[in-house]
This record gives C-alpha cells, sequence and structure tokens, in this order.
C-alpha cells in the first residue's frame, strides 16, 4: 500500500467500471439528495428551493426539467450534477468517492475494473484490517457504557459537559482492564494474532497476544471517510505516565496524516468553507457541543503538509484553535511553514488566556464564548506579527530581531491583501520609516531572496556611536544645534554619517526628505530611536562619544609633531569628556 494519502475507498485502487459509473449517473436521484438539505418546491415544471451555494430570501435554485439530473441557479451560475453535489455539499473528496457514495446510497452494485491477484490480496488483507478495526471501535464503545470498571470515565466525560450522544457520535469508548479481553474475543472470532499487532490492537508478550489498549478512554481515529485507523487512548490514572498513547505508527497509521474529526467535519466544511483545527479530542468535541461543526484536531502540536493538503480537498480556509499561550504561537508559526506552498487561507481563533475548547465546552456562557471566538477569527498573520512584537523588548535591537522574524513569516504567505495589511501593521507597531515599510515590503514578496531587511548593522564601535549622536540629534533638533556647530564633520568616520551630519548642520530635520543614497542611515537612524530612551543627558552622552576618539587622535598627532602645548590642551579636554562620560563633572 503507498504511504501517503488514505487508500481510496475504490478498494486497492482499482476504479469501478464504465458500466458502474453510467448506471450510478442514471440511478442517482438528485431531487433526494437535494431535498437532504434544502425545502423544495414543485413550481412551473420545475423544483424550486433557496440556494446552497450563496445567501438567498428568494429561491433562485432549481432542478432542470425534465429529468431533475442537474441543478442551476440563476442567482450564481452554479450549476452540476449529481457527483457535483456529493463533492460539493457532501464532502466527496473525489469523482470516484462520489460514484462509490451514490452507488451506497441508491443501492446501484458496484463492479470493479479486473485486479491482479497481488492487488486482489492486498485488497483482502485491507479489508480484514479494517474489519477488525471497526470492530474494536464497536466493542470499546459499547463497553464505555455498559462496563462497570467503565463508571469513571463516563463521570469524566459528563463532567467535562460532553452528553452522551456527543460522546456516541464520536464513538468515545473505554479499554478494559483485563489485559486481554479485546485480543481474546477477537481470537476466539477467528482472527489471527499477527493480524491483531499488525492493526494496532495488540503486543506479543510471553507468546501470547496482549490488549494494547488497557483501562483508557479510547478516541477512534479514522480517514476521511470514517474508517478507523486507529486509537488514541487517555487514562485516568494519574500515576500512569503516559496520559495519552496512540496506536502504533505504522503504514496505516500515520498521525502526520491523519486528522480526528474529519470524517464528521468535512462535509460542514464545505458548506461553511473553513475548518477549524484544534490541539486535541475533546477540543474537538468541544467546538462540536458550541455548534462549530467543522472541527478537527491535528494530534500533534501543529498541522503537517500532510493534513493541510488532505483539508484543502473540502475548504479552502482553516482557522486555528490553539491554545493562547507559547507554544500554541509557536505550533502556529510551524503551520505556516508547512502550509508553504499550499493555496490556503490561515485563521487564528482567539481562545480566553488559559482556556481551550475542551474545557469551555463545560457550561452554556463558554460554548457561547466559544463560537463567538470562531467567527471573529482574524487572519493568522495579523495575530502573529501582533504577538511577535508584543513579545519583543523596547530595545532597538529587540526590535530588528522582531522586524526580520516578521519579514520570514510574511515570505511564506502567498502575496495577497492580508500580506499587505501585515505589512502595513508591522509598519505601525514598530513605528517603521516609510522607507523600511517598503523595504519590508520588497523583502516579504514570496520570489523575494531569504535577505535580511535591514543593511547589516554597523559593527565598528565608532559607526555605532555616530548613528546614536545622528538619532539623538533628529529627535531633539534644538538641544543639539551647539553639538552640530562645535563638532567637526571629520569626527564622522563613516562618509554618509558626515553627510547625515552636515545635513542636520543645514536644518534638515525631517530625515524622509533626505536624498535616497542616504536612506539606509535615516532608517537605521529611525530603527535607534524607535524604544530608544531620548532626552538631553543622552544627546550629550552621545555627542561626547563621538568627539572623545577624534580628541584622542588628535592628541597622538600633536605629540608626534612635538606640539608640547597642543597636547596638554587636547589631553585636558579630553580627560574633561571621559570625567562627563563617566558622570564626575
Ligand atoms: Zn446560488
Amino acid at each position: 500500500m503507498s504511504s501517503a494519502a488514505p487508500p481510496p475507498r475504490i478498494l486497492g485502487g482499482v476504479p469501478p467500471t464504465q458500466a458502474t459509473i453510467e448506471a450510478v449517473r442514471e440511478g442517482s436521484d438528485l431531487v433526494d439528495l437535494v431535498r437532504g438539505r434544502v425545502s423544495l418546491v414543485r413550481r412551473g415544471g420545475r423544483w424550486w428551493g433557496r440556494c446552497p451555494f450563496h445567501e438567498e430570501r428568494t429561491p433562485s435554485f432549481s432542478l432542470l426539467p425534465p429529468d431533475f439530473r442537474r441543478y442551476y441557479c440563476h442567482g450564481c451560475g452554479v450549476t452540476g450534477d449529481a457527483i457535483d453535489w456529493m463533492r460539493e455539499q457532501e464532502g466527496a473528496a473525489s469523482f470516484y468517492e462520489a460514484i462509490e457514495q451514490l452507488a451506497e446510497r441508491f443501492g446501484i452494485p458496484v463492479r470493479f475494473e479486473e485486479e491482479s491477484p497481488r492487488d486482489a490480496a492486498r485488497r483482502e488483507a485491507l479489508e480484514r484490517r479494517r474489519a477488525l478495526l471497526e470492530r474494536a471501535a464497536t466493542f470499546y464503545a459499547e463497553y464505555l457504557w455498559r462496563a462497570e470498571e467503565a463508571a469513571p470515565a463516563r463521570e469524566y466525560l459528563a463532567g467535562r459537559g460532553f452528553g452522551e450522544d456527543l460522546v456516541r457520535r464520536f464513538r468515545i469508548g473505554y479499554a478494559p482492564g483485563g489485559g486481554a479481553v479485546l485480543a481474546g474475543r477477537a481470537i476466539r472470532e477467528g482472527f489471527a494474532r499477527e493480524a491483531l499487532v499488525e492493526a494496532g490492537l495488540a503486543r506479543m508478550r510471553g507468546g501470547q497476544a496482549a490488549d494494547f489498549f488497557v483501562s483508557r478512554i479510547t478516541f477512534p481515529i479514522a480517514d476521511s471517510q470514517g474508517r478507523v485507523q486507529g486509537f488514541g487512548g487517555r487514562t485516568l490514572d494519574a500515576n500512569e505516565r503516559a496520559k495519552y498513547v496512540n496506536s502504533p505508527e505504522g503504514d496505516h497509521f500515520k498521525k502526520r496524516s491523519l486528522l480526528f474529526g474529519l470524517s464528521e467535519a468535512r462535509a460542514p466544511a464545505a458548506r461553511a468553507k473553513f475548518f477549524v483545527v484544534a490541539e486535541g479530542y475533546t477540543d474537538v468535541m468541544g467546538l462540536v457541543a458550541a455548534g462549530v461543526e467543522p472541527a478537527v484536531a491535528c494530534m500533534g502540536t501543529s498541522l503537517t503538509t500532510d493534513q493541510i493538503r488532505l483539508l484543502r480537498r473540502w475548504a479552502p480556509e482553516v482557522r486555528l484553535c490553539f491554545d493562547a499561550d507559547a507554544a500554541g504561537e509557536q505550533a502556529a508559526w510551524r503551520t505556516v511553514e508547512a502550509a508553504g506552498g499550499v493555496n490556503l487561507a490561515l485563521s487564528a481563533v482567539q481562545l480566553p488566556p488559559g482556556r481551550d475548547p475542551g474545557d469551555l465546552a463545560g457550561d452554556a456562557a463558554g460554548r457561547e464564548a466559544l463560537a463567538r471566538a470562531v467567527d471573529a477569527s482574524e487572519p493568522l498573520v495579523t495575530s502573529l506579527i501582533q504577538s511577535r512584537v508584543s513579545r519583543a523588548g523596547r530595545s532597538p535591537r529587540d526590535r530588528e530581531g522582531a522586524l526580520e522574524d516578521i519579514a520570514r513569516l510574511l515570505r511564506r504567505f502567498p502575496d495577497s491583501v492580508e500580506k499587505d495589511e501585515g505589512v502595513r501593521l508591522t509598519a505601525g507597531l514598530l513605528q517603521l520609516s516609510q522607507g523600511l515599510e517598503e523595504r519590508l515590503r520588497q523583502s516579504s514578496r514570496q520570489d523575494a531572496p531569504d535577505a535580511a531587511v535591514l543593511p547589516p548593522r554597523a559593527s565598528a564601535p565608532q559607526e555605532v556611536r555616530e548613528r546614536r549622536f545622528l538619532a539623538m540629534a533628529v529627535a531633539l533638533p534644538d538641544a543639539a544645534g551647539s553639538y552640530l556647530e562645535s563638532l567637526p564633520p571629520e569626527s564622522f568616520q563613516a562618509e554618509g554619517h558626515r553627510r547625515a551630519f552636515e545635513l542636520l548642520r543645514a536644518g534638515a530635520t525631517d530625515i524622509d526628505a533626505w536624498p535616497e543614497e542616504l536612506a539606509e542611515i535615516a532608517l537605521a537612524v529611525r530603527l535607534e530611536l524607535a524604544g530608544a530612551e531620548v532626552s538631553e543627558a543622552e544627546l550629550r552622552e552621545a555627542a561626547y562619544r563621538v568627539e572623545l576618539p577624534v580628541l584622542e587622535r588628535r592628541a597622538a598627532e600633536l605629540r608626534a609633531a612635538g606640539d608640547e602645548e597642543g597636547l596638554l590642551r587636547a589631553l585636558d579636554l579630553a580627560r574633561r569628556v571621559r570625567a562627563a562620560l563617566r558622570g564626575d563633572s
């Protein structure tokens, strides 16, 4: 069996015959299908109803005479047949799956193109495995409701606010504590021990098959078509090392490509045009209890590319409902990475800090808050930018770090209106100049090279000092006047800094109006100021720090020239500047 996607139900990849496809087209009753979702009235030889593909008050959706095998809406122009209906409204993932679901619904026998003996053997092994897992799910679910030992599990579920309907809907069960209860039954029913182990339901212990899940609440994990692939098991025993265990990873149970709740969620998601992705099984149950039907859980800490591709088959948007903490934020960043290249809108559901969907669902007010939070979800890029900026400190270096992280983040998103808003939001929060905002916009384009937004930091200490002075002089133009007069331009070693200094001295304090060649320096100055403490004392210190190396250089020159008197004056000046910097003047 290939490892990537869950195997198609058209078993072993063998397609149905053309005759079967024709029979399904002929034998599917579209009126019956549509009535499941839309109330229809007969008028003027047609069936009419309110269009399920767009919002409307008066019906413009109809089934076309004479045979009502196609639907058409003259409001939004949507049209299709029973197979399209299954894909658009009932969550069928493919053409063959639509055929198969229609065949089942209308009792049409399915014949397959010829199978090779190898395909047939593979299909049979797969069927046995499925049968075993399906029976295990049924057994555990029944055991939850009838067993004395499952009473604490029933109480736990009720205590979380999960009613019996909800628990039954997700086929939550309980694995007995006996050690080999399920295995014993399955073997008596004729299943081989090896098959049990292969299905992840048993492990061999001293030549005997022992149950894999013991004394645990079981959550069946199914593929997109509801076929159980394995289980998650939760213990209620505080002394157990692992609160959760999952079926062992294997060809058929790959956590990375499965999503808890998907088979239930996909049809609602196709209609709502989004999925909500939470972290755990009980979060999904909480969301559904709050009326949010298109809910799934990723069973890891973040979504994988496989899972994202799977979700994209039914809906163009995924709303992440992760915990409002650092781990949840990390998971969201990783999801953005994993979604690179998949055309999918990502949003974030903002939960109250410290709450998760599972525990919010415990009371009516919480369920309402949860449903509202899902409605009010905002673009993920916006929420990640906000939390990254609020986590950054106020120093220029912290803010630069935030800026570079955000540029990297934006690069992962498709170029879009939301991304553009992300750039503007970042510029506002970090107080970026227009030039720097434009640079961020450029470097966040998807085809931009993975390079830093900011010019490399001036690393020479003197350049840092010079930039600091320029920033202070920009911030306090009046107080800077005397320093701008007294400092010789040669104090500035960096050519650009010297030009900027001369501009300031000439009164050009609007740095956005500086010539283009100085744009980078203007940006650096702006960033230096973002979050910096601005005061006359800071300005004076910055000026001294620029001046001191100049005085020391001059002293060295005077010493070389043998000018004793000049040397003493220069040394004295340097000494006083140093003292001023130490704060003992
Ligand atoms: Zn319509």
